[in-house]
């Protein structure tokens, strides 16, 4: 196969490598971007509940995680929520606030699949989809990338090919393999934005279901107040989505399932009273949930037949229930990978690596994951635009 000359090839059509593609043809270079799937941005169709959470108002860099937490602060300057937002405005895509500064499509994930593709296209981007890559070298000038195409010679590569999450839809570990090859080191990766899974002992059986709004937190990680869902197998919803990024096996996580309330003040006003103790706690709990929990707990009696040591363990275990889950429900379900790339390779002004000219990791491929609610999208936008200004 001969090899053909183009100035920049970007691996991986998602949301930083289109974005990367979108830049850089624009700047007037011309560039080829390849993804071994065949349908464009699947992780954008899916977001959201289909509405794709594309950006977050209050992004920061305090929303991410990372080794070196000042990492993503350059490219989240450069290229901002409000630069995004700008974007999506110009194409007169309908959008709304839900919460928490989390902006979301009217229509459909596909308005920014579009917009992107148009992007793309406006500066001429090349498409290669369901064009696999056999091999990357380095050479003088730049790198040969041969796909199962053609063969490139080109002076700039970003990679963009993501994490580990959802390998249904074409998730690899292609990025990591690479950074490797080039000697860039990798911070370990995990499942994170994950449901957590609970031994069955650790479960109350009539919990699932059952939802509520907790504050939550893991031993090294902020406290999150949403709601968590109970499964059948452990927990989920947002609140423990957001700890299961600072989660690891064998750490508790503890959550306050009566947050800016407290239990022990209304058990004080109940103690003399007939009310069976998970009827009193229903007017706060969902009923089945105040059932299940009590009952693990004590006998269920009328209140004032309870010690006050058992009450104040009722109390304090509603406050404050620490749990070891027993795992999470892995890649299948991780909405990201924490950790990867290591920031401590790449120039965070460029997302180019300090020792291999010409070579750029963006996205969630980076060792920079953030909180759930846009966050993430905001960084692959972030990354993926400073990348292809410089590539
Ligand atoms: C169910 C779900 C819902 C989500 N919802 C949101 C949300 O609402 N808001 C938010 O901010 N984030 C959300 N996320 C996270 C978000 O989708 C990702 O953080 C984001 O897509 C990362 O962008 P990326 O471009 O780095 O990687 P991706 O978008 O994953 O793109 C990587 C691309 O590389 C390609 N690729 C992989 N390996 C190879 C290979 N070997 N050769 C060639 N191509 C390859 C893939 O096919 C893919 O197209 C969600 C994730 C999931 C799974």
């Amino acid at each position: 196969m001969a090899e053909q000359e183009i100035d920049v090839v970007v691996i991986g059509a998602g949301a930083a490598g289109m974005m990367a593609a979108a830049t850089a043809s624009q700047r007037g270079r011309g560039v080829a971007l390849i993804d071994h799937s065949e349908r464009l941005a699947e992780k954008i169709r899916i977001s959201g509940g289909g509405r794709c959470n594309f950006t977050n108002t209050q992004t920061a860099a305090d929303r991410y995680l990372s080794r070196n937490p000042h990492f993503c602060k350059s490219a989240l300057a450069q290229y901002s929520q409000h630069d995004f937002l700008e974007l999506v405005n110009r194409y007169q895509i309908a959008w709304h606030e839900k919460k928490l500064g989390q902006l979301f499509c009217d229509d459909s994930a596909q308005d920014i699949i579009d917009l992107l593709k148009a992007e793309c296209d406006a500066g001429g981007t090349l498409w290669r989809m369901g064009t696999s890559i056999a091999s990357v070298e380095q050479v003088a000038g730049g790198f040969t990338v041969r796909s199962s195409r053609e063969h490139w010679r080109c002076q700039s590569l970003i990679i963009a090919s993501g994490g580990l999450s959802i390998p249904p839809i074409g998730a690899t570990g292609f990025g990591y393999d690479l950074a490797r090859q080039f000697g860039l080191a990798i911070v370990p990766t995990a499942p994170a934005l994950v449901p957590l899974t609970f031994d069955p002992k650790d479960l109350y059986g009539e919990l699932a279901g059952v939802s509520l709004d907790c504050e939550a937190r893991a031993e090294n990680g902020p406290a999150f107040r949403e709601n968590v869902l109970f499964t059948h197998k452990g927990v989920s919803g947002p609140a423990i989505l957001q700890i299961s990024s600072y989660w690891s096996p064998g750490e508790t996580i503890a959550l306050d399932l009566l947050p800016g309330r407290d239990a022990r003040q209304l058990f004080e006003e109940a103690k003399r009273s007939d009310a069976l103790l998970p009827n009193v706690l229903a007017d706060w709990l969902p009923k089945r949930f105040a059932q299940a929990f009590c009952a693990a707990l004590v006998d269920i009696r009328p209140m004032k037949q309870y010690r006050p040591a058992e009450l104040e363990q009722v109390a304090a275990r509603l406050h404050d229930w620490q749990v070891v889950p027993c795992g999470s429900q892995g890649y299948k379900k991780a909405e990201v990978t924490r950790g990867g790339v290591d920031t401590n390779a790449l120039q965070s002004k460029t997302l180019a690596a300090r020792n291999v000219p010409g070579l750029y990791f963006v996205g969630e491929v980076v060792d920079v994951t953030g909180w759930l609610g846009g966050y993430n999208f905001q960084w692959a936008w972030s990354s993926g635009w400073v990348a292809g200004s410089h590539a």
